[in-house]
C-alpha cells in the first residue's frame, strides 16, 4: 500500500503539531516544522505529495514560500492554512496558481479533522481523487517551434472543438464557442493555452485563425443550415492589426454561406491590442458587417470597464474564475452580480462560461444573467458529437 506524505510549515508548533496528528490519524506520514530553512531541507529529502503552508510567518511569509516552490517546480499540491479572512486566503490561492502551483484548497485556522479530510482524502492509495490524478501524466513543457507550427498549418491539423451555450432561463441551446486543438503525430491532442501564444509570437496567428475560421464556418453551415444557433469564435487580441480583417472573416463568411449575424468573435486581452485606435477602427468594421462582438474573460487583469464602454461589444463573458467559485465565495458572487448589471446596464447580452454544477446555473438564472456555458451542460466536443448534443437537447425540453 502506497503511504502518501505530508509536509506541514507553520510558525506555531502547536499548529503544527495538531495538523501533523491530524494527518496521522487520516493515515498519512507527516512532519511539521517551524522554519523556512528546515523546511526548504525537508522538502528536498521527503519529497511530500501534499505541503501546508501557514501565510503568516515572521521570517519568509506563505507567498514568498510558494514563489520559491514555484521556482523550484514543486509538484506537491498545496494547502494554504491561515487565520486571516476569505479575501486574503482568495488572493493567496490566486497567487499561487499563476505561479504555476497546484493548489489542494485553503483551509482557515483552526484546522479540523473533517476540512483537512475533505481536501486530501486518506492517506493510503484507495484515495482516488488525488491518487488518479498524480498518477496523470503531467503536462509536460511543450514549446513549439515557428516551423513545429508552420508544418501543423499545412498539414491541417488543427482542429476545433465545439462547447454548447444555453439560455439560462429555458435551458434551450443558443450557440456553440468553438476551441481550437492541435492533432498533433506524437503528443496526440496539445491544447491552446500551449500554442496559441507562440503562433502569436512568431506571426502566425492570421494563418491559424483563418484556417480553423474556415474550418468552423464550414461545419457549422452544414451542422445548422437553418437555426438560429450562433457561433462563437476566439479572436487574438494581436491580430487587430490588420484594418482588412473586418474583409477577410466576412468574406470567409459569405464563401461558407454563413451571416456574419449568425457568428459572434470573442476577445480577450484587449489591452494587449498592439494599437488602440486601429483596434477601434476594425472592431466597428465588425459590428458594420454585421458580426457580434464578446469581451471574454470578463473581470481578469486583461479586460477594462475602460475597454467595454470605448468599444463596440455586443456581449459580455463573466470569467470563469468567479463562475467556478461562485459557490464557495461571497467576494465571486458579488463581482459576476456587478458584472450582469453593468452588462445589462450597457444592453449587453451576459453569458458566464465555467458553469461546473446546477447550483451555479440556478443562481446565474436567479440574477438575470442570459447565457451559460461550462462543464455542467457540456465539455468542449468534436463535431459530430456536438451535432447529437444538439438534437437530444431539442428533444429533451419542452416545446
Ligand atoms: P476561453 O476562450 O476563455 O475558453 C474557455 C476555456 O475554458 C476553454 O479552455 C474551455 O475548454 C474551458 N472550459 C469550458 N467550460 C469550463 C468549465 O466549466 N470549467 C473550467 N474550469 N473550464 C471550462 P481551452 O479550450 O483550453 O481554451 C483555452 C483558451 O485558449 C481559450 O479560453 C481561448 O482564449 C484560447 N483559444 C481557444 N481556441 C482559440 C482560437 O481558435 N483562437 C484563439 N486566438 N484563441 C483560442
Ligand atoms: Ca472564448
Ligand atoms: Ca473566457
Amino acid at each position: 500500500m502506497v503511504i502518501r506524505r505530508i509536509l506541514i510549515l507553520d510558525d506555531d508548533a502547536e499548529v503544527g503539531q495538531t495538523i501533523q496528528w491530524i494527518a496521522e490519524s487520516l493515515g498519512f506520514e507527516a512532519e511539521f516544522v517551524t522554519h523556512s530553512a528546515e523546511f526548504f531541507d525537508r522538502l528536498a529529502q521527503m519529497c511530500p505529495d501534499i505541503i501546508t503552508i501557514d501565510l503568516v510567518m515572521p521570517e519568509l511569509d506563505g507567498v514568498e514560500i510558494m514563489r520559491l516552490l514555484a521556482e523550484r517546480k514543486s509538484r506537491a499540491k498545496i494547502i494554504i492554512s491561515s487565520g486571516m479572512g476569505t479575501r486574503v486566503l482568495d488572493a493567496a490561492e490566486r497567487s499561487a496558481s499563476e505561479h504555476g502551483l497546484s493548489i489542494a484548497g485553503v483551509i482557515s485556522k483552526p484546522i479540523s479533522k473533517e476540512a483537512l479530510r475533505s481536501l486530501i482524502g486518506e492517506g493510503s492509495e484507495c484515495n482516488q481523487a488525488v491518487s488518479s490524478e498524480k498518477q496523470s501524466p503531467h503536462r509536460d513543457e511543450f514549446e513549439p517551434t515557428k516551423s513545429d507550427l508552420q508544418s501543423a498549418l499545412d498539414r491541417h491539423e488543427f482542429v476545433l472543438a465545439y462547447q454548447p451555450k444555453i439560455e439560462c432561463i429555458s435551458g434551450a441551446t443558443a450557440g456553440l464557442e468553438a476551441l481550437v486543438r492541435w492533432k498533433h503525430r506524437d503528443r496526440g491532442i496539445v491544447m491552446p493555452d500551449q500554442f496559441i501564444p507562440v503562433a502569436e509570437k512568431f506571426g502566425l496567428i492570421d494563418a491559424l485563425t483563418s484556417q480553423i475560421f474556415d474550418q468552423g464556418l464550414d461545419w457549422f453551415a452544414k451542422s445548422f443550415p437553418e437555426s438560429n444557433l450562433k457561433m462563437s469564435m476566439n479572436i487574438s487580441a494581436k491580430s487587430l492589426v490588420d484594418i482588412n480583417l473586418a474583409d477577410n472573416l466576412s468574406d470567409l463568411c459569405h464563401q461558407n454561406m454563413v451571416p456574419p449575424e449568425r457568428v459572434v468573435l470573442e476577445l480577450t486581452e484587449t489591452s494587449a491590442m498592439v494599437d488602440p485606435i486601429l483596434s477601434l477602427d476594425l472592431m466597428t468594421r465588425f459590428r458594420v458587417k454585421g458580426f457580434q462582438l464578446s469581451i471574454d474573460d470578463f473581470g481578469t487583469g486583461y479586460s477594462s470597464m475602460v475597454q467595454l464602454v470605448r468599444l463596440p461589444f455586443s456581449e459580455i463573458k463573466v470569467d470563469k474564475s468567479f463562475v467556478v467559485r461562485s459557490q464557495q465565495s461571497r467576494e465571486s458572487r458579488t463581482v459576476i452580480k456587478s458584472i450582469i448589471d453593468l452588462g445589462h446596464s450597457l444592453g449587453l447580452l451576459v453569458t458566464a462560461e465555467g458553469v461546473e454544477d446546477l447550483d451555479t446555473l440556478n443562481y446565474l438564472n436567479s440574477l438575470g444573467c442570459d447565457l451559460a456555458q461550462g462543464y455542467f451542460i457540456a465539455h468542449p466536443m468534436p463535431g459530430e458529437a456536438a451535432c447529437r448534443w444538439v438534437e437530444r437537447r431539442k428533444l429533451s425540453l419542452p416545446v
